[in-house]
């Protein structure tokens, strides 16, 4: 039998790996899953539901870990909690893999085969691994609501007898995944939407969200999107051009949702200054991009800077605001890929190290970091 452990996270992030219905499909794949009691609660999955679908509650942290064949984790978990598993054992998480090098070494050196769910090739296969798009779209759909929690005006347009309400004007930039969620949420909120990207094929994506493109559509423009569908790092002269455009259009905004990220390098900055002091006191940005420095001059990760009026927000983890959701996907996405890796038969681990999906996610194994993305000098 495989036995998977699911322990709590550290304070500050309320999701968690496994959910009822995760661990009701795991139990009847024929595992065992001890999860950390309380390890559910910030995303209200009461200990008694999870027992209810056949987990077994464990008392700490280190009786779900002992021996376990597999560790399910949102974050990097601690050396020390892997070191607990089975020699050799498994586990699945958002590792960060470019962050902190020191602290991944410590955990490869644990000997454990380390996945890190970022890492998931967007090919159709793992789309239902995809921890990236299950979240991102989550924290699409939050960065428009809190927006318009701090907007401290309406979002639709409404006419009264006391008078009209004109309809908020919202602007994203960057979309992806996020950026396409946030175009249908403020679209159901009643907003009016533009939307700008450099990859050429989100032109059609946002215009049949209802919402209108603007972007510079020069020659640079038309080669911008890599085969594996990400943004290209633009040259100078084309963020000279799109820096024009931004800042003639972001002073009549209400409310700028920013999402644009380049694979393996900071942020790209669309939003300076000027342009924040030519918007109009009560505008609100959202920067999701706040992790990987921000999409414009003045984000502070995870702290909401007012600048001459206009609110800069910067949340790191929206997605663990709605955590209910987000730990029911996250964990559907770790199911997902378990599938894919448990013999049905004999209700055993039995991993296709030639696997795309392993290869593309695998991290370290057998004490060694083997990603050719993290090897020196990659
Ligand atoms: P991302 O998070 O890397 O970037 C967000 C957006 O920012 C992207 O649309 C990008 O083009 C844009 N951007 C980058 N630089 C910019 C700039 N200077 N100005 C304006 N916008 C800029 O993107 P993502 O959400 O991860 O999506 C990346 C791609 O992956 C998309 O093509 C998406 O359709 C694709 N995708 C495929 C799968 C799958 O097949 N399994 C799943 C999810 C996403």
């Amino acid at each position: 039998m495989v036995t998977i452990a699911v322990t709590a996270e550290r304070d500050g992030e309320p999701r968690v790996a496994v959910s009822p219905e995760t661990v009701k499909k795991l139990t009847a794949l024929g595992c065992l899953v001890r999860v950390q009691a309380g390890a559910g609660a910030r995303s209200r999955f009461a200990d008694d539901t999870l027992k209810a679908a056949g987990a077994a509650i464990a008392g700490s942290a280190s009786e779900a870990l002992a021996g376990a064949d597999i560790l399910l984790k949102v974050r990097r978990p601690s050396p020390d909690e892997v070191q607990a598993l089975k020699p050799g054992a498994m586990v699945a998480a958002i590792l960060a893999p470019f962050d902190d090098r020191a602290g991944l070494e410590a955990l490869a050196n644990t000997g454990a085969s380390l996945m890190a769910m970022e890492l998931m090739p967007r090919i159709s296969r793992a789309q239902s691994m995809d921890v990236l798009s299950s979240q991102a779209n989550l924290a699409g759909y939050k960065a428009v609501v809190d927006a318009a929690g701090k907007f401290g005006q309406a979002i639709p347009m409404m006419m009264t007898a006391a008078g009209t309400v004109p309809a908020a004007k919202v602007f994203i930039m960057g979309v992806g995944v996020a950026g396409l969620q946030a175009i249908a949420t403020a679209k159901r909120l009643g907003a009016i939407i533009t939307a700008t990207d450099v990859r050429p094929a989100t032109k059609e994506q946002v215009a049949s969200l209802g919402a209108k493109f603007i972007a510079v559509e020069d020659e640079e423009f038309k080669q911008a999107q890599t085969a594996a569908g990400y943004a290209k790092p633009m040259s100078a002269e084309y963020q000279r051009k799109q820096a024009e455009l931004v800042a003639s259009h972001i002073k009549s905004q209400d409310i700028v949702i920013t999402t644009a990220l380049i694979p393996g390098r900071p942020a790209p900055k669309l939003i300076s200054k000027a342009m924040i002091e030519s918007m109009k006191p009560g505008s609100v940005i959202v920067d999701l991009a706040a992790e990987r420095g921000g999409n414009t001059d003045v984000t502070k990760p995870d702290e909401d800077v007012n600048h001459k009026g206009v609110l800069i927000v910067g949340p790191t983890n929206l997605a663990g605001d709605v955590p209910v959701n987000a730990s029911s996907l996250y964990a559907k996405n770790l199911l997902a890929f378990l599938e894919t890796m448990i013999d049905k038969k004999d209700k055993t681990l039995k991993v296709n190290w030639d696997d795309e999906i392993v290869k593309g996610t695998l991290v370290a194994k057998d004490g060694k970091i083997v990603h050719p993305s993290l090897q020196k000098g990659a």
